[in-house]
Formats: C-alpha cells, sequence, structure tokens
C-alpha cells in the first residue's frame, strides 16, 4: 500500500528491512535497486527517471516504470522478467536459477546506431537511453566510480609524479553524477583540483555531500586559491562555476600551469549532455528544444575549442588524458586533427588491473543499515590482509564517503578475489551477522564486459578494440551461470554508435542457492576479462589464466 502510494506520488525511494513485497529476495533485490536508483539522494534528475550520465535513465516513462513495480511484485521464482529499454515487454517461465530479470537497452542495429536515429526512436517512445548503471539498476551514487577515480590518478600520480599528488593541480570540469567524484578523488591523493561546472545545482551538490571542498567566487579568486594550494602542499578542491569551453581558453591565455588536465562533461551526448559555451543554463535548454540542430553544431564546436585548450596544455607539459567522454572524437569531428594526441585513461592507467579480471565490485545492503556495510568492510579487510592499497581505500572511504540511498560500497577486486569475498557476504547473511541480504554488481565498465574503441577497448594490444562479441559472450556466460539479472547495453560513456557493454547483479540471500550462483557468476565474470585480454596478447592475462586455472582452448597452442 505504502510503495503503491510513494510510486503514484513519484517519490521513490527503495523500502529497507527484511519485510518483503515481492515472492523472493531476488525480486526484492531487483525492485528495491530499481527503486535506489531514483532516490532523490541517488539520481541527478529523479523527476524525468534520469539517474546520471546525460539522459542515463532507469524506465523509459513513469507508466514503464510502474508496471515494472508490478511485474516484479508478482514475478515468480521460475519466471523471468524482460525489459526492453526501460519498459516491461514480456515474463517467461524459465527455471529458478535462471535470472529474475533480462535486460536490453540503447540497442541498435550498427548501421543506425547514430544519435540521430536514436533520438528519433525516443521520440516515438520507443527506446530510452540507459548509460551504463541507470538503466541496469546498480547505480549507487558518485561513491560507484570514486575508487575507479582515485585509482586512476593514484596510478598518474605513480607515472609522473612520485606516486603523490601533493603540490599538483588537476583541472577538470564536470560535476555530474561520475564527474562529481573527481574533487574527492583528487583530495584523496593529496592534490589540488579546480573543477569547472556550468550548473549551480550540480555545484551545490557536490559541496553538499562534501566531494567538493569549496566554490571559487570567479577566475580569478579560484587561480588564487589553486596557486596558494599547490605551494602549501595542502589537499583541497575548488569548484568555479562556468562553461569549459570558455574558461580552458582563457586559462590557456592566463597562462595558468595544471599539472594534470581532463574532463569529465557530458561529452558523450551532444545535445542533453555537453552545454555548448556562449550560452546560459536556460538559453540552452530553449536552444535545445527549439533548434536541435543547432544546439549539436554548437556543442561540438564548443568541444573542438575545449580539447584544443587541452592540447595546449599538454604542449605546455600539463599530462593530459581523456576521462571516457567522448570528448576527442567530437573535437576530430569538428576538424581538430590532433584529438587523438591525447590518450584515454583505460590504456593509460587501467588495463594492467584489467588483464587480471580486476574491476569495480560493488555491494549494496538492502537492510538500509550503514552497519551492514561497516562489517563488510571488515570482512574485506580480513580476506585481503595484505592488500595495503584496499586498505587504504577502505579506510578513507568509511572517513570520507557519504552515503546516498541504500547503504553501499565499492572496492576492485581481481578473479578469484570476487568470488571468495561474494561467498563470505553469502555467509554473513545467512549466520545473522547483517541484518538482510546484499545486492552484488559492478559498473559496466570493467575488464570483459565491454567493447569500446574510445574508451575499455582503446588501443587493444592485437587491434581488436571495435569488436563487439566480447560484451555478448559475457552477458550469455552470466546469463547461464545463474546471475539474478543481466543487461546488455549500447552506448553507454561515449554515446551511441562507439560501445557496446554488458551489467550483470548476483543477490546473497544467505541460501545455498546463492552460494552457487555468487561461486559461478562472480568467477564467469571476470573470468571473461581474463579470457578477453589473453586473447588479445596481454602476458600478464595469459599468466594469470595459467595460474589460476582459467580454460582458454587456444592459449598454449
Ligand atoms: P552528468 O550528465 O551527470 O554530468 C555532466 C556534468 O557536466 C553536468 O553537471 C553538466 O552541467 C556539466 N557540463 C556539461 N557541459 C559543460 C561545459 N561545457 N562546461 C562545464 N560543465 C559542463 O554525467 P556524469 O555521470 O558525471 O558523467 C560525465 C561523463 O563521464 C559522461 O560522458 C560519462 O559517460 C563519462 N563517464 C566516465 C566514466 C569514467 O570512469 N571515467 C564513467 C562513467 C561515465
Amino acid at each position: 500500500q505504502e510503495l503503491q502510494t510513494r510510486v503514484k506520488s513519484r517519490q521513490i525511494r527503495a523500502l529497507r528491512g527484511t519485510q518483503l513485497v515481492c515472492r523472493g529476495w531476488q525480486q526484492e533485490a531487483a525492485l528495491r535497486m530499481l527503486m535506489n536508483n531514483l532516490d532523490p539522494e541517488v539520481a541527478e534528475n529523479p523527476a524525468e527517471l534520469v539517474v546520471y550520465g546525460g539522459r542515463g535513465k532507469a524506465a523509459r516513462n513513469w507508466d514503464a516504470f510502474e508496471a515494472l513495480v508490478n511485474t516484479l511484485m508478482d514475478l515468480g521464482d521460475d519466471e523471468t522478467l524482460l525489459v526492453q529499454s526501460g519498459k516491461p515487454v514480456g515474463v517467461f517461465e524459465t527455471h529458478p536459477r535462471a535470472p529474475r530479470v533480462l535486460i536490453a537497452n540503447s540497442l541498435l542495429v550498427p548501421h543506425w546506431a547514430t544519435w540521430e536515429e536514436f533520438w528519433k526512436l525516443e521520440q516515438k517512445g520507443l527506446t530510452m537511453y540507459g548509460q551504463m548503471t541507470a538503466g541496469s539498476w546498480i547505480y549507487i551514487g558518485s561513491q560507484g566510480i570514486l575508487q575507479g577515480t582515485y585509482e586512476t590518478l593514484a596510478e598518474c600520480a605513480a607515472q609522473f609524479f612520485g606516486g603523490t599528488l601533493k603540490n599538483r593541480v588537476v583541472l577538470t570540469a564536470g560535476l555530474g553524477g561520475m564527474g562529481g567524484a573527481q574533487p574527492l578523488a583528487v583530495t584523496m591523493n593529496d592534490g589540488v583540483a579546480l573543477v569547472i561546472e556550468a550548473d549551480p545545482d550540480r555545484m551545490r551538490r557536490r559541496l553538499e555531500t562534501r566531494y567538493l571542498d569549496r566554490q571559487a567566487v570567479d577566475l580569478t579568486h579560484a587561480l588564487q586559491e589553486v596557486e596558494h594550494a599547490r605551494k602549501v602542499g595542502e589537499a583541497v578542491s575548488i569548484g568555479l562555476l562556468g562553461n569549459a569551453a570558455e574558461v580552458l581558453p582563457e586559462l590557456v591565455r592566463r597562462g595558468f600551469r595544471p599539472d594534470i588536465v581532463t574532463d569529465q562533461t557530458s561529452a558523450h551526448d551532444p545535445l542533453n549532455g555537453y552545454i555548448p559555451a556562449g550560452l546560459s543554463l536556460e538559453e540552452a535548454a530553449k536552444l535545445r528544444q527549439s533548434d536541435p540542430n543547432e544546439y549539436v553544431r554548437r556543442a561540438k564546436q564548443s568541444m573542438a575549442r575545449h580539447v584544443e585548450a587541452m592540447l595546449a596544455f599538454m604542449d605546455q607539459g600539463s599530462v593530459v588524458f581523456d576521462y571516457g567522454n567522448n570528448l576527442r572524437e567530437r573535437a576530430r569531428e569538428e576538424g581538430v586533427a590532433r584529438a587523438f594526441d591525447f590518450p584515454g585513461f583505460v590504456p593509460q592507467y587501467i588495463r594492467p588491473q584489467f588483464e587480471e579480471g580486476r574491476g569495480p565490485f560493488r555491494w549494496v545492503a538492502l537492510s538500509g543499515d550503514p552497519e551492514d556495510i561497516l562489517k563488510t568492510d571488515q570482512k574485506v579487510l580480513e580476506l585481503f590482509p595484505n592488500d595495503e592499497r584496499l586498505r587504504r581505500w577502505i579506510t578513507m572511504a568509511e572517513q570520507r564517503v557519504q552515503f546516498q540511498g541504500l547503504p553501499s560500497r565499492i572496492c576492485w577486486l581481481g578473479y578469484g578475489e570476487r568470488a571468495k569475498f561474494g561467498l563470505a557476504i553469502n555467509q554473513m547473511v545467512r549466520d545473522g551477522v547483517l541484518k538482510a541480504p546484499v545486492v552484488i554488481g559492478r559498473d559496466h565498465l570493467d575488464s570483459g564486459s565491454v567493447a569500446s574503441p574510445n574508451r575499455e577497448t582503446e588501443a587493444m594490444k592485437d587491434g581488436s578494440d571495435a569488436i563487439g562479441d566480447w560484451p555478448i559472450l559475457n552477458a550469455l556466460l552470466n546469463t547461464a551461470a545463474g546471475a539474478t539479472w543481466v543487461s546488455v547495453h549500447h552506448g553507454g560513456g561515449v554515446g551511441m554508435g562507439y560501445s557496446l557493454h554488458a551489467g550483470m547483479v548476483v543477490v546473497a540471500d544467505g541460501t545455498e542457492d546463492a552460494d552457487w550462483r555468487l561461486q559461478h557468476v562472480l568467477t564467469t565474470d571476470p573470468g571473461t576479462g581474463v579470457m578477453r585480454h589473453a586473447d588479445a596478447g596481454y602476458e600478464k592475462a595469459q599468466r594469470v589464466a595459467r595460474e589460476r586455472g582459467v580454460k582458454i582452448p587456444m592459449l598454449d597452442g
């Protein structure tokens, strides 16, 4: 009753505790995570069902959302719900160990895979943009990307600055759902962050959740603060209201010298994500409605100026990298021939982790009790006592990360480790150490689940960047292995035509059945990452496959 009232009034917040409204925990978990994605603490724009990442949505429209809720409440333990771009389209009898939900989001036949075609179909109500974890119901707020951002910057510091960002300035833009993690990730690495953001509401949100330390009144003030912090070695993040395509060129003109430059505006979506230079937010919103073509033209031109400024910083000696929003591609389309002169963050900093199946393992306490997460934090440290990076991360996360929605945690774990920890969590649920079951999932940005030539699979050793088979195999295998829900998406991170990727979630409800599912899925899932990188010729992946028993038929012959 209460749930229905909430759904009708659009006040979405996941239920907490052990009382179920569904017919089992697997379905209940999907329902709670769908609702958690749209919790105002979690979603960037819940009124429009937008979770993060431009217009990354959890459901196609409110009717579809209500139908999803009702269908999940009614779904049997031997049934599987099919979701087509945010709309429930069928329920079939399968079997208890099959996934309860299978999701396909934003997929278009390759020749038609452009934003223009997508927007046309979206207008007709036939599809929705699912981003990565928005449409696959495992978004956990900015923490979800915080560790990845922290690790990326730590690796950058190790490669270029002797292992710390102390006395170093990172210049970036975008304080959205994911980009909002940047300032905190910089200060966690002891550096100074200067972050440009066009939308005052987004700025306020990051200040309120302590992801951002303070806001400068204008550019001159920002530069004074930044230079002071750089000099005295203060770890601080400073936000500046403005448009990156205007502010960055101005910073070049003023001779500002950042140590690192990157960007996380929503450049992947030139209509709904990136704000063109020279327009206020209101003017941008009006133009988007009245003349979308003109909007896109201006957005792309602005991205070209934005990238030119980044190249100018690079030429002066700054470390510059693309942060996975396809900004370089747009600039190249606008004639910036050197757009790809700076690397993407995956080949530069992350790939060695992907080679051994390491990636973003996240978990959510369905009890709603933060204590449950603190207990699992303890457990992961107990299981991997020699992992110093993990200890540093968990300690900092406990001190500095404010939960959004259902309490959750993320940490990067490798092949073997994920299954071990998943089973330990299930045991804690079984023993009553935790108050309710736990959802275990991950970002699609992972080792075996993405084909994205300008991001996760940029510059693969064997040139297989654009091969789309791998994420599909990942999703099919996780389905066979008993994940609770599995999703296949198109266009996440970098936009239409540029990526295919898959998600998975598996629920630890304390049962033996869950042991089986967790053991299988948390092995198959990172296993496909090891397989993919071994196949591409990465030696570390080949070694991991041999040592840890990932069977790869043609590896040794
Ligand atoms: P979001 O849409 O929630 O936020 C984007 C922010 O950029 C907004 O606050 C917007 O106001 C701001 N913005 C847009 N144009 C601007 C401009 N010209 N100048 C200044 N600010 C501007 O998106 P998000 O979830 O934060 O993701 C940001 C981008 O990063 C997306 O393209 C996303 O696909 C990509 N991404 C990267 C990673 C990663 O690990 N690097 C992961 C997920 C997503």
